[in-house]
């Protein structure tokens, strides 16, 4: 059988994509490498967040027009909530089934327990934690409910564009196959072979930095809040990255940490380190390690030109982890649409591309210089400094992300707590020790 449009990868932009696709009367395939659908092997910390704020740094861009994916959440009864996508047209809300954790606001806590938060409305819900397993579900659900075929267990292995369709080889138990179709949408998330034997990484630039990452879920915690949040721990004499932690749906907690591959840091030993013998330590007590995850992530710019002959590429296997789960789903809705226009002899391609260079930060060179400027708190203070610096973030009300707030306050830094803000504006050098979302 020959496809109008073969996608591979079922994560949130190929989910996404399928489901579009399908509804817009294409005759549509969705190839899943796993066995089942909305199974997660890579970690992500399942933050759907709700506002627009970036990687690092909440500051609108201005020196490009921005077309960031933003998403609300309306909350039914468990098991019937709506998303939506606000940057998108009405029928890219979807119907989410799974549970969802609320998370009122995002605090840094330094090791003697000052904190400042990064929105000075903690009624303000932040975002949801999502099950993302049942976000895929549910979107590769409405795909088949609208006729999409849907193959598990198959691994796309080579795509070759003919010019006038494309030829996608997999493997699967039924052995190695060719598949056709007259487009294809390539949604296989990060350190994509189909993208480097396409050649659409030719032209990219190389990646600044390779970051490793590790969580915990961990049963039986007992958070101090009553509203939960995200946390964000600087403990420097732990670790010279941030150690996250938050909410993990249903009812359980994630710790997490990165750094650098080039860190010889076993990140377990950090995060055991956290949980049995930190200043935080009295959160865990009694806690139960449910299940462990791990990646890396390349922070590497993106693809310029995704969309190229009968392909398109979407979500982070184009971009990095900026694109989020909301800007993978926004990626997939926009390939969707590029593609029957594409099919319609209009010009896809040309749609997709002008989208994608609008659709995140990383695009904007203000963006990119402002979230680069400053050293991660954890590399250049101590534990003692950490404290003072937070507890002046909430004595003088001040709110925000890092990358933001401490520029902003230099001069008041600096006359406050000179040896502190020499830190980060007397020429300290920026180790690339970046946080993930
Ligand atoms: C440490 C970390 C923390 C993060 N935390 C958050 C967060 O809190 N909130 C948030 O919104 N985002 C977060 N992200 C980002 C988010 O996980 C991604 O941006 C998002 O999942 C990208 O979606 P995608 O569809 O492009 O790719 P993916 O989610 O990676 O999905 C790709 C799918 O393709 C399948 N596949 C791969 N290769 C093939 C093949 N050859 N054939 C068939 N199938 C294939 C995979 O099995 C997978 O199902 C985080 C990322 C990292 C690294």
């Amino acid at each position: 059988m020959t496809y109008d449009l073969i996608i591979v990868g079922a994560g949130p932009g190929g989910a996404m994509a399928a489901r579009k696709a399908a509804r817009d009367g294409l005759k549509v395939l969705i190839l899943e490498k796993n066995k089942e659908i909305g199974t997660i092997t890579r970690f992500c910390s399942r933050l759907l967040r709700l506002g627009s704020g970036g990687f690092s740094s909440d500051k609108p861009v201005t020196d490009i027009k921005m077309d960031r994916a933003t998403c609300t959440i309306e909350v039914g009864p468990p098991g019937e909530h709506v998303v939506h996508m606000n940057t998108l047209p009405a029928d890219a809300s979807f119907a989410y089934r799974g549970e969802l954790a609320p998370c009122f606001n995002e605090t840094w806590m330094s090791p003697g327990g000052a904190g400042f938060d990064r929105d000075p409305n903690g009624r303000q819900i932040e975002g949801f934690v999502v099950d993302k397993e049942e976000l895929i579900r549910g979107m590769v659900g409405d795909a088949a409910g609208a006729g999409c075929d849907i193959r598990p267990g198959t691994k796309c292995v080579g795509i070759e564009d003919t010019g006038d369709g494309v030829r996608v080889t997999v493997k699967s138990e039924l052995g190695e196959e060719v598949l056709q179709a007259r487009r294809a949408i390539v949604s296989d998330g990060s350190f994509s072979p189909l993208l480097d034997q396409m050649g659409f990484n030719d032209d990219r630039p190389k990646g600044i930095g390779r970051i490793k990452f590790m969580s915990y879920i961990l049963d039986r915690c007992d958070p101090p809040f009553k509203e939960m949040r995200r946390l964000r721990c600087t403990y420097p004499s732990l670790h010279t990255g941030f150690i996250n932690s938050g909410p993990w749906p249903p009812g359980l907690w994630e710790i997490s940490c990165s750094a650098p591959v080039t860190n010889p840091v076993k990140l377990p030993d950090v995060l055991n380190a956290f949980l049995a013998n930190s200043a935080f330590s009295y959160m865990f007590e009694g806690a139960k390690i449910v299940g462990k995850q791990a990646c890396n992530m390349d922070l590497r710019p993106p693809v310029w030109e995704a969309a190229r002959g009968n392909v398109i590429c979407v979500g982070d296997n184009a971009a990095f982890a900026e694109t989020a789960i909301k800007g993978a789903i926004a990626c997939g809705y926009r390939a969707a649409e590029a593609t029957s226009k594409a099919l319609d002899a209009k010009d896809g391609n040309g749609f997709y591309n002008e989208y994608w260079t609008h659709a995140f930060n990383f695009f904007s060179p203000q963006y990119n210089k402002r979230s680069r400027r400053l050293p991660p708190i954890p590399t250049v203070l101590t534990d003692g400094e950490t404290d003072t610096l937070f507890r002046w973030f909430t004595d003088q009300e001040i709110y925000g992300v890092p990358a933001d707030i401490l520029p902003d306050n230099r001069e008041r830094l600096a006359a406050d707590l000179p040896e502190i803000a020499a830190k980060f504006f007397g020429g300290a050098k920026n180790t690339g020790d970046r946080q993930a979302a």
